[in-house]
């Protein structure tokens, strides 16, 4: 594995578009036009620095207006049979509507072994289990109960 310790390229840009996509999802309950703002965004920074989003994500929010597609909040979800078995995803905020075909045994490309050509591995050096992290581990084990009380007093708040 030459490749492991490869640097990850616009991870910065990654982890904006995931903070605007979780802002996005919080918002779609309260305030439509601020999630609609935030999908703005997120779709903005991923054609900026010309990356590509997962069909998964891209399929979550409104095409035409990028705000998430929350079913029975956001969006209506309709089962079509005639002329094509697949789903009807209707967005509330402005009422567009995309079709979805369910073929059997239909698969993304994404989703096909082929597709993958290589993994990269890009934990965090501090998560990679080292003879220092481990002795680490082994001499301060009160670090872990810290951190879980820490969370246990966050989730009381
Ligand atoms: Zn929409």
């Amino acid at each position: 594995m030459k490749n492991k310790n490869k640097f990850c390229q616009h991870k910065d840009v990654f982890e904006r578009m995931n903070y605007l996509y979780q802002a996005s999802y919080l918002m779609a309950t309260s305030n439509r036009v601020a999630a609609s703002y935030f999908g703005n965004n997120m779709v903005a920074c991923a054609k900026k620095a010309v990356l590509r989003m997962e069909p998964d994500l891209k399929r979550s929010i409104c095409k035409w207006c990028q705000s998430p597609l929350i079913p029975g909040e956001s969006a209506r979800v309709r089962l079509l049979s005639n002329p094509l078995k697949g789903l009807r995803w209707t967005c509330l905020t402005c009422m567009n509507i995309r079709k979805f075909v369910m073929r059997k045994g239909y698969k993304l490309w994404l989703e096909q072994p082929e597709s993958i050509i290589e993994t990269l591995d890009f934990t965090a050096k501090s998560k990679i289990k080292t003879h220092r992290n481990v002795a680490l581990q082994k001499y301060f084990p009160r670090r872990k109960n810290q951190m879980k009380l820490v969370l246990k007093i966050l989730q009381i708040f």
